[in-house]
C-alpha cells in the first residue's frame, strides 16, 4: 500500500473537522480558523523508539502516549485543545502496528477533543513528533513564572507513579497500575482549565517533582519552597514501598503528566487537588518530614535518578 492510501485508511477520517478547520488532512497544507478572542498555544514533542517509550511498548500505547505528552503540555497552560499535526517515521510499513497506533492516539484525541489536521509520514527509525495547538485567553493563561511567597504548592495526580510504572514495566510488571499510566499516561482533562486564570504557576511534571518545581521557582524570580513530603498522595503501589525508595521515586520519578501548580492560601482548592506544601521566599527547597524535622531537598540519600 502507498503513503496516500495508508494517510487515507489510517489517519484520514470521515465526517466534519473540528471547531475551525477548513481543510485536514488531504491538501498541501490545513487550513484553520483561530478563535477569536482567544490566544494560540503551542506545542512540539518528539517521541523516540527505545529512548523516550520502550521498544516494545504496543502500538495502542504508542499512540496515546505520544498525543498525550503534548497534550499535557497545552493543559499545563491552561489550554483547550484544537489541533495537531503528526510526523510518524516508521522503519518498515506493518499495517497491523499501524492500525493499532491510530486507534489508541485517536481514543484519546475524540476524549480530549482534540483534531488531527495533517502530518507526515517518512521511513526510518521509529519516531513520533506531534505538534499540538490549543487556545486559551489571555488573562486564563497559566505560566511558569507566577508563583508567589506563601501561596499553597499543590498537586493533581500522584507524583512518582510514571517512574514506578516504568520501574514495573522493565521488570514485566506490565499490569500493574502504575506500568499501565507509565506505558498510556492517563491525563486529567480538566484540570488545566479549571485553573485557568486562577492557579499562581502551572507546570506538567513530567521530568520529576523536584526539577519541573525548580523550573517555577527559577521562572518566578528564584524563590523557594516547603514540601511536606507525609502530604504527597500516594496509590498502594507506592504505598507498598520503603520509605526512601518511595520519596526518591515521588521527588524524581518524571513521566507523571499531572500538574503541579501554586494556588493562593486563601481559597479552597480544586476538586481532585492535594496541598503538598508552600512557596516562601528565596532559598532553597525544604523537605518536611511527618514529625516537622526540615531538610534540604538536594541532600543526598534519594537521588538515584539522575
Ligand atoms: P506533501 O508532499 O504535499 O507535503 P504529503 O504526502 O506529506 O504531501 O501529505 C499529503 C497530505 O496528507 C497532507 O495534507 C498531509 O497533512 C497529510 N498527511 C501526511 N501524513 C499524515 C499523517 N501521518 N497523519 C495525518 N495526515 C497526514
Ligand atoms: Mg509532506
Amino acid at each position: 500500500m502507498d503513503e496516500f492510501s495508508l494517510i487515507e485508511r489510517y489517519f484520514r477520517r470521515p465526517g466534519p473537522g473540528g471547531e475551525g478547520v477548513l481543510l485536514g488532512p488531504g491538501d498541501d497544507a490545513a487550513l484553520l480558523t483561530p478563535p477569536a478572542g482567544e490566544q494560540l498555544v503551542m506545542t512540539l514533542d518528539t517521541s523516540v523508539g527505545g529512548r523516550h517509550f520502550p521498544d516494545d511498548l504496543p502500538p495502542f500505547e504508542t499512540g496515546h502516549r505520544c498525543l498525550a505528552v503534548n497534550l499535557s503540555d497545552l493543559y499545563a497552560m491552561g489550554a483547550r485543545p484544537l489541533w495537531f499535526l503528526l510526523s510518524l517515521t516508521l522503519p518498515e510499513v506493518d499495517e497491523a502496528w499501524l492500525a493499532e497506533f491510530s486507534r489508541g492516539m485517536f481514543a484519546l484525541a475524540d476524549r480530549a477533543g482534540i483534531d488531527l489536521v495533517g502530518g507526515d509520514m517518512t521511513r526510518g527509525p521509529l519516531s513520533v513528533a506531534i505538534q499540538a495547538t490549543g487556545a486559551v485567553r489571555a488573562d486564563r493563561v497559566l505560566r511558569r513564572d507566577g508563583a508567589l511567597p506563601g501561596q499553597i504548592l499543590a498537586v493533581g495526580g500522584v507524583p512518582g507513579l510514571g517512574g514506578l510504572g516504568l520501574r514495573h514495566w522493565q521488570a514485566g510488571q506490565r499490569d500493574s497500575a502504575s506500568a499501565r499510566h507509565f506505558a498510556a499516561p492517563d491525563l486529567d482533562l480538566t484540570l488545566g482549565r479549571r485553573l485557568a486564570g486562577r492557579a499562581g504557576a502551572c507546570i506538567d511534571i513530567s521530568d520529576g517533582l523536584l526539577q519541573d518545581l525548580g523550573h517555577v521557582l527559577k521562572a518566578s524570580g528564584g524563590l523557594g519552597a516547603v514540601i511536606d513530603t507525609g502530604a504527597l498522595p500516594v496509590n498502594e503501589e507506592l504505598a507498598a514501598l520503603d520509605a526512601e525508595d518511595r520519596l526518591a521515586l515521588q521527588l524524581s520519578g518524571g513521566d507523571d503528566y499531572r500538574l503541579l501548580f501554586t494556588w493562593p492560601a486563601d481559597d479552597p482548592l480544586p476538586e481532585g487537588t492535594v496541598a503538598i506544601g508552600r512557596i516562601s521566599g528565596p532559598g532553597p527547597v525544604r523537605l518536611r518530614a511527618p514529625d516537622g524535622s526540615e531538610r534540604p531537598a538536594d541532600s543526598p540519600g534519594w537521588r538515584h535518578f539522575p
